[in-house]
């Protein structure tokens, strides 16, 4: 029998639902029980043959991040940009070559892909995880919540949802939320949802040899942007960036072909030598995204302020990377909102 009774239970076991868990846990309130749809933990945090497929980077105004990176003892190291980056900024015109600024402050990366923050944050309660459980319903029956899933009724008295605003808007609510909320909700869009990843690996950076540092960007072409993504240890190598997503429609196979044949017109022919190609269109995964997806670059405007507001009597919290008044959408927002919704549940 799975335990369905709890004083807390957090919905969604990615950064910001196990950055809440983690501070109670450190707090010495334990009766927690964490729940999400997907089969594995980290949500739009997914790190596969060590290419970060969801987030990646962080920057050094992203505090939090440090911070609780510091706290788990894990590494962090500078994305690698030495050599001559491509910038196809044109169909008409040839690429442009240009070196890096060694003075700017670099993006970091989180050593292990950053799914190594996941694993590490929740070691203290991973068999209180329940996975493959997808919540229906969130009722108020006055002294607790009841909360319906695909599995099996759960209650307790404090229910905090980290489920992205917009994807939250499918639960049943009851009784339902204040209509200003759910319309918020509906509009919230759910950062990076609409991105697609490509992540290729080699035996050898080859591109390194060449003085290239991995680096293509540009609109025009099948890959918008291209980092390299070789790992920590030095180990492992690839070659890790955005597709455009004009080519999302495509079959699979055109879709590689057009990609294969961009990076090899800007990289080389030793592209062709790949010993994994993979790619992961997050607009198709029902978990992070919704029907009417639309591309926004743009940063959208997050943390409006029914999030900081309690429901169902002070016993529903909304929390996640949306939610965020600091940072929202970044894995730092994440990690605030979970802070933030940790603080409210322990002073209430
Ligand atoms: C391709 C991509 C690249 C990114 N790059 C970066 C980057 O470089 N730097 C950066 O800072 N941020 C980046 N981000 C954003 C970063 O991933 C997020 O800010 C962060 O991971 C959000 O964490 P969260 O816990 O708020 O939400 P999520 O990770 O979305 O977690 C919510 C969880 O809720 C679960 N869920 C959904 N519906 C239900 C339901 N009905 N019942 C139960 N569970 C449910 C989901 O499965 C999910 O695990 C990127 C995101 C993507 C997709």
């Amino acid at each position: 029998m799975i335990k369905t009774t709890s004083k807390y239970l957090i919905i969604g076991a990615g950064l910001s639902g196990l950055t809440t868990a983690y501070e109670l846990y450190k707090a010495g309130e334990t009766a927690i029980i964490v729940l999400d749809a997907r089969a594995t933990i980290g949500g739009r945090i997914l790190t596969t043959n060590q290419i970060d497929f969801g987030a990646t980077w962080f920057q050094n105004h992203h505090t939090h991040v440090a911070g609780l990176l510091r706290e788990l003892k894990i590494e962090k190291f500078p994305q690698y940009a030495k050599g001559q980056s491509v910038l196809v900024y044109s169909t008409m015109a040839p690429e442009h070559y240009f070196q890096n600024d060694p003075n700017a402050p670099s993006a970091h990366r989180i050593a292990g892909g950053s799914t190594a923050l996941i694993k590490k944050l929740a070691t203290p309660f991973l068999n209180q995880i329940h996975t493959d459980t997808t919540v229906l319903a969130i009722e108020d029956l006055g002294d607790s919540i009841k909360v319906v899933t695909n599995k099996a009724a759960y209650s307790a008295e404090k229910v905090v949802s980290t489920i992205p605003p917009r994807i939250a808007a499918r639960i049943d609510f009851l009784p339902e939320l204040p209509n200003n909320v759910t319309e918020v909700m509906k509009k919230t869009h759910t950062w990076m949802s609409n991105a697609i990843k490509v992540g290729l690996k080699f035996k050898q950076p080859f591109w390194k040899a060449r003085n290239l540092s991995g680096t293509v960007i540009g609109q025009v072409g099948a890959v918008t942007e291209l980092y390299d993504h070789t790992n920590y240890g030095e180990t492992e190598f690839g070659l890790m960036g955005f597709v455009n997503e004009a080519l999302r429609d495509l079959t699979p196979e055109e879709r590689q072909a057009k990609i294969l044949a961009y990076l090899t017109k800007y990289l080389g022919e030793e592209i062709m030598d790949y010993t994994s190609y993979e790619e992961k269109d997050w607009s198709q995964d029902k978990n992070t995204s919704c029907d009417t997806i639309k591309s926004i670059y743009m940063s959208p405007a997050y943390g409006n302020p029914v999030f900081a507001d309690s429901y169902m009597n002070g016993k529903l919290l909304f929390s996640g990377a949306e939610t965020s008044p600091l940072h929202g959408g970044y894995m730092d927002g994440a990690i605030y909102s979970g802070k933030l919704a940790a603080e409210k549940l322990k002073h209430k």
